[in-house]
């Protein structure tokens, strides 16, 4: 009997773990279950290129339906309400049930919500899907305010698009600097003066206490009295993993799915991939759940490994990038814990400098400012465990390139005399 896998979700892991199955030899159904009406999408360009304008939401299909006709996969616009891992079956919104053989959980992460008085009014977005996209995009209108509640990567991008699109922008952040969770101070302020010479106001220490208007926003209130006039506003306070399925069916979940090296859940016929996972790093030796598009790609590959009863771990050094204006920043590794930071390059005087992140005198991330060498070099000396003293870290009359030719094949401590 042809055996049948069911996917959960639609986005990134799942159009991954579609190809990834097939490539294994996985020769019985599948079939993906998605609640967006949309085949898998890019979601990046979402607050980037899309909402400026410079792509489509045709640009955006991460393969076409052509190529998921050939691989025989199916899918499906539902909404999974409950999994029954008894008896292998998945119930969907109407109630209809269907059973598995194998069950893949790529459900992804959804948006915090902000829950203030005004909230509810028209013009106050949130950013997590191609509709929301395109709400913000018709809602934006050329010297109109817009006020983006959020100083992570996603609200800034935000800010950057909507600048693109001639609006008036303001970035409230309650911590003291935008970015804080994510960068180290240098990074925080060389952002925040980007965009302040892009004409973006950015505040800081500030926290909304809600919105008003009729029917339409107006303004934004703050705690400590001062308004804002809003014609949009998008909030951009981060995501939650969507886990309540897995865990109302038993499966053991602590912020995000748990899955093991293989990514598979504590039931053996489930695995997990993407946003909804928390899996162990061995690089960083905790568990970490990511938000990112190459970790969603790689734990797709080794779930559907797992599915397909081989067990290869595809995942490596978590990155991630993020595009403003013209700049783009890659992030190699995860700066938690540092207890040092060398630069390179001049951060005040050119818009192309990396930071290093040291823990003990070891690499353990990197942000790299149109500097693609440089961000090279760094994954590779963090997940290899390489180290190079700082100070030639830290010396542009190296090229990174040049480094990383001379590490080629070596490991351990390395100098350059
Ligand atoms: C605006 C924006 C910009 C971003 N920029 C970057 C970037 O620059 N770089 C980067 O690496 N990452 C970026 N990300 C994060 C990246 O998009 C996510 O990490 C990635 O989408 C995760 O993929 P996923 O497949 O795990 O889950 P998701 O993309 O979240 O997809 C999960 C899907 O499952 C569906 N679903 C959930 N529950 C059910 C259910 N019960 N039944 C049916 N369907 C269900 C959801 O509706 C959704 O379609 C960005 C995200 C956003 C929103």
């Amino acid at each position: 009997m042809t055996k049948k896998c069911i996917i959960i979700g639609a986005s990134h892991a799942a159009a991954q773990l579609t190809t990834s199955l097939r490539q294994g030899g996985w020769e019985g159904e599948i079939l993906v279950i998605g609640d967006e009406p949309h085949l898998p999408y890019q979601r990046p360009p979402l607050s980037k290129a899309f909402l400026s304008g410079e792509k489509t939401a045709e640009d955006l299909v991460i393969r076409p339906a052509t190529f998921y006709q050939k691989q025989d996969v199916q899918f499906r616009q539902d909404r999974v309400i409950e999994i029954n891992r008894e008896k292998q079956t998945v119930t969907l919104a109407n109630g209809e049930e269907l059973g598995y053989d194998k069950l893949a959980l790529c459900m992804g992460s959804r948006v915090r919500e902000i829950n203030l008085p005004g909230c509810n009014l028209n013009g106050i977005h949130y950013l997590r899907n191609l509709a929301d996209a395109e709400s913000i995009k018709n809602n934006a209108a050329k010297d109109q305010h817009a006020v983006i509640v959020g100083g992570g990567y996603i609200g800034l991008e935000t800010a950057a698009s909507l600048r693109k699109l001639g609006m008036q922008v303001s970035v409230l952040e309650m911590e003291p600097r935008i970015l804080k969770r994510v960068t180290a101070p240098e990074v925080s302020e060389f952002y925040h003066r980007l965009h302040t010479e892009n004409g973006v106001q950015i505040i800081n220490n500030i926290s909304v206490s809600g919105f008003q208007g009729n029917s339409h926003v107006e303004k934004v209130v703050c705690a400590d009295g001062s308004e804002l006039p809003a014609h949009l506003v998008v909030i951009g306070v981060g995501v939650l993993p969507n886990t309540e399925l897995a865990e109302a069916s038993g499966l053991v979940v602590n912020n995000g799915i748990m899955v093991d090296e293989f990514c598979v859940t504590s039931d053996p016929n489930i695995v997990a991939a993407g946003d909804c996972t928390n899996k162990l790093s061995k690089i960083y030796d905790r568990r970490i759940r990511l938000e990112s598009v190459p970790n969603a790609t790689e734990q797709a590959k080794t779930a559907a490994a797992s599915m397909c009863d081989s067990q290869k771990d595809f995942t490596t050094l978590p990155w991630f990038w993020s595009d403003q204006y013209e700049l783009k920043l890659q992030i190699a590794g995860l700066s938690q814990g540092y207890d040092q930071i060398v630069v390179r390059g001049n951060r005040l005087t050119t818009q192309s400098f990396a930071v290093f992140y040291l823990k003990s005198g070891q690499l353990i991330a990197a942000d790299c400012v149109n500097r693609p060498q440089e961000f090279l070099l760094s994954k590779k000396l963090i997940a290899e465990n390489i180290a190079i003293p700082p100070e030639q870290l830290e010396d542009d009359s190296i090229p990174a390139k040049e480094i990383l030719l001379r590490i080629a094949g070596k490991s351990g401590q390395l100098t350059f005399t």
